[in-house]
């Protein structure tokens, strides 16, 4: 799901205490940044996609001595070493470029502020207006046109030529500065609103100006969350209606039977972008809508798009949303009460040569943000567990409501392509914002273990063209304990990863 406070929070970013320090790390940064690349682009090829069809390694079809570590490994075992090995690497390059990304926001956040820049901009807007919530608009106006320009080849980077060379992405540069030059479009509306309102409120409220600011914060993301799908998400793609036949049927089906309010299953090209398969049912408070790209249409089979589907149902269902963002306010009202420590202290200290005179002057801005993006960075563990928890939440209702067990893990695998398949716990706990493709994995075959003979899995293998045989009496227990449950698939395909037409 969509979570806007974390991709926000986390980009364009700024710094304070500390500042020699952390220009001394970006001369470091840069020297690591030129040579380090290098390791990323040496593993050339793309990682070759699991095969069309739904994925059943032998040792998880439906069998009396099913085991639920033996069909997880199984499953494991779908990728080769090599698409492991890119995978892998993709992943846990992410781990530093969370880094560098905060070390390069600081970097900017100083330059703007020790070059004069950031007061001249205030100058210039209050040239325009002395009326405070329009030069405070103006200034956030300002300031992001600025950060987009500085911001730019970081973005480049890490949004374009990265995923290029791991063959994520599907854009020419131009194609995909055009979308940037969109984004910039769409924060040019709404953020120097967002500005002018949390300064008004920081010029009003005194000493408790954070909890105002994480309030208002937290209000703007609940409106972009109503806006972004219905008004802003289709300037980037098209969405169409999923065409007439079964699979529209099955998922309005399963939308009517765990009562979401749609009646339309949207398509959108999101293979225009990248090669990455993905789905939502978005929206808050009535505007929602269910979507799936056509990555996830065209290259994988039905139990796994039913699977997908019954997952993000799962967060309509459990109001992953609302309750997102509540906590995501309660981080952000924590954040600014660490600015409010350090902006004030920051200001005594510096403010003079800055140019801005108190917390109330929005030149000081780029100081505001470099706190945040410090302390987004040290919360990393608490919001990505907060979102995974929700995820794996979203899992097992998904896993319910579905019973497409097969469905779940083989997309759990294609996922892989950008997703490191299988951390140490500590590692996932730190860097994962959703469940790794193990895990994944494991619940939905402890989930099998407990339903080998159900007559939705059997029917799905055999829509997938393995050979299953009827199934037998009933298990009485776990079946993990072997006996009693159903019959074998017979003559399952013989190769290690059966992949079957759909
Ligand atoms: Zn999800």
């Amino acid at each position: 799901m969509k979570v806007l406070a974390r991709s926000r929070a986390s980009r364009h970013h700024s710094p304070h205490a500390r500042l020699q320090s952390a220009l001394l790390a970006l001369v470091l940064a840069t020297g690591l940044l030129t040579g380090w690349p290098a390791s990323a682009q040496a593993a050339e090829t793309l990682v070759d996609e699991l095969p069309p069809g739904l994925q059943v390694p032998t040792a998880a079809l439906p069998d009396a001595d099913f085991d639920v570590e033996r069909a997880t490994q199984a499953y494991l075992d779908l990728l080769n070493p090599e698409q492991k090995a890119r995978s892998d690497a993709y992943f846990e390059g992410g781990y530093w470029l969370e880094l560098w990304q905060v070390i390069y926001a600081l970097v900017i956040a100083a330059l703007l502020l020790f070059s004069g820049w950031s007061r001249r901009m205030r100058e210039l807007a209050q040239r325009i207006s002395h009326r405070p919530w329009l030069y405070t608009a103006l200034y956030g106006a300002f300031w992001t046109g600025a950060m987009f320009v500085l911001d730019l080849p970081w973005l480049t980077y890490v949004g374009f030529f990265r995923e290029k060379s791991y063959g994520l992405a599907t854009q020419t540069y131009g194609a995909w500065f055009g979308e940037r030059a969109l984004e910039l479009g769409i924060e040019l509306l709404f953020f120097p609103i967002l500005l002018a309102l949390l300064y008004a409120a920081a010029r009003r409220t005194g000493d408790r100006w954070w909890l105002w600011a994480g309030a208002i914060t937290g209000a703007f993301l609940v409106s972009m969350a109503m806006v972004w799908p219905m008004y802003l998400a289709p300037l980037f793609n098209d969405y169409t209606s999923l065409e007439e036949g079964p699979l529209r049927e099955q998922v309005l089906s399963l939308a009517r039977a765990n009562g979401i309010p749609a009646d339309d299953v949207y398509v959108f090209d999101a293979s225009r972008q990248t090669t990455r398969i993905s789905a939502n049912v978005s929206g808050i408070f009535g505007t929602t809508r269910i979507a799936l790209n056509d990555n996830l249409l065209d290259r994988t089979s039905p139990p796994e798009i039913r699977a997908v589907m019954a997952h993000e149902m799962g967060h309509y269902v459990l109001d992953h949303a609302q309750r997102l963002v509540i906590y995501m306010t309660l981080v952000l009202i924590i954040g600014f009460w660490v600015v409010h420590r350090c902006l004030d202290a920051a200001l005594a200290r510096w403010g003079r040569r800055w140019g801005v005179s108190d917390r109330t002057d929005p030149a000081g801005l780029p100081a505001v943000m470099a706190v945040l993006a410090l302390f987004f960075l040290v919360a990393t563990p608490i919001t990505n567990s907060i979102i995974r928890q929700a995820e794996a939440q979203a899992d097992a209702f998904g896993l319910d409501a579905a019973r497409e067990p097969h469905g779940f893990a083989s997309t759990a695998m294609r996922l892989s392509t950008y997703r490191k398949i299988h951390p140490s716990p500590l590692e996932e706990m730190v860097f994962y914002d959703h469940p790794s493709g193990y895990s994944r994995v494991h619940r939905s075959m402890t989930w099998l273990a407990e339903n080998l003979d159900d007559p939705h899995v059997l029917a799905s293998l055999a829509e997938a063209g393995f050979e299953v045989g009827p199934a037998a009496e009933p298990a009485p227990g776990p079946s993990t304990e072997s006996e009693g449950g159903p019959q074998t698939a017979t003559g399952a395909p013989d190769e290690e990863a059966g992949s079957a037409p759909e």
